[in-house]
């Protein structure tokens, strides 16, 4: 595998042939269960809610796309550029249980798993090679689940991820011109009109973006401005007990609707990197702000949503809203 730059839009792809036709054969056991007889490579571990070995724990993916030995080394090609896929890919396990998911396991438990995302975050954004360390999650066949065992996967990269480069390069447009973030901009319309809002909890809004790829998008943000999420989870005690009350609520509502779904965090770049020929980013802790993105899979678009030049949902985020919003959940 290596990494290519598109010289057009500038992104990063990971690509290669070194993947098998075969799909692996499905192991008869799970790795990531507590009593696994070939447990993974383990890299950090939360202590244990009562009655569990631990809470959640980081681990070596046993698939990685990204490797954390040498320097990635880029390389001309013409006018194209490559790397070497220099990186950490790991899997975060959400629980011991292997049918304890962020929609059903306590708020405890998803707040430790938070405030482990936190924790390798912050140890990997210590590493001056990596410029962004991300988070994300895909739930169900359609969304490309990899692994049964509640589990999110974590990648530290040499590069921005082109999404987040994107919205980093659009928040500081926003805040030249205005000084002012666009994501609390976009907080203090939503929460005066109401129109978009699924629910506050503590420093935390639930919402579906007023311009929304899939239905039933939703975003959740802290309404206290921060643009990194580990500094945020680490020196704001407590706070992570809410966000994953917020999260476990929100997912149970979408869960009403489609049970596949693609969760991702976006959080500020590596601070390291601030001399970096991406110009940035001397306002960065300004005008980013941290937050979870959730795109539900309907079946009826599964898959499709990604090829399209322009997003297309044939719902708008105001009906979304009323139906989540009205979602029977538990408390
Ligand atoms: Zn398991
Ligand atoms: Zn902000
Ligand atoms: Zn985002």
């Amino acid at each position: 595998m290596e990494l290519r730059k598109d010289p057009i839009t500038r992104s990063w792809v990971i690509t290669g042939d070194d993947v098998p036709d075969n799909p692996p054969r499905p192991e008869p056991f799970c790795r990531f269960c507590p009593d696994s007889r070939e447990p993974p490579q383990l890299i950090a571990s939360m202590s244990g809610t009562p009655g569990a070995p631990w809470s959640a724990r980081a681990v070596v993916h046993p698939n990685a796309l990204y490797h954390i030995e040498g320097e990635a080394t880029r390389r001309g090609d013409g006018i194209y550029d490559r790397m070497r896929p220099i990186g950490a890919h790991e899997v975060l396990v959400e629980n011991p249980s292997h049918d304890r998911h962020l929609w059903t396991a306590s708020d405890l438990e998803i707040e430790q798993f938070l405030l482990l995302a936190a924790q390798r975050i912050q140890d990997l954004k210590g590493d001056g090679r990596f410029k962004y360390v991300g988070i994300y999650k895909d739930h169900g066949t359609s969304a490309g689940q990899e692994f049964e065992h509640p589990a999110s996967q974590l990648t530290a990269t040499t590069f921005v991820p082109r999404r987040v480069l994107y919205e980093l390069r659009a928040a500081r447009e926003y805040f030249q011109s205005k000084e002012r973030c666009v994501f609390c901009d976009i907080l203090s319309q939503e929460m005066k009109q109401d129109l978009r809002v699924i629910e506050l909890r503590g420093d935390f809004v639930a919402m579906c973006p007023y311009a929304p790829r899939v239905p039933y998008e939703s975003w959740i943000m802290p309404r206290t401005h921060e643009a990194a999420f580990e500094r945020f989870g680490l020196n704001r005690g407590g706070t992570m007990r809410d966000l994953g009350a917020l999260l476990r609520r929100t997912l149970q509502r979408i869960r009403t609707i489609t049970e596949e779904f693609h969760l991702v965090l976006h959080t500020s770049p590596n601070s390291l990197h601030r001399s970096g020929n991406l110009g940035y980013w001397k306002t960065i802790d300004e005008d980013y702000h941290w937050h979870i993105e959730i795109m539900p899979v309907l079946a009826s678009k599964a898959k499709s949503y990604t090829f399209k030049e322009v997003y297309y949902s044939p719902l708008s985020s105001e009906t979304a809203v009323k139906r989540l919003r009205d979602a029977r959940i538990e408390p």
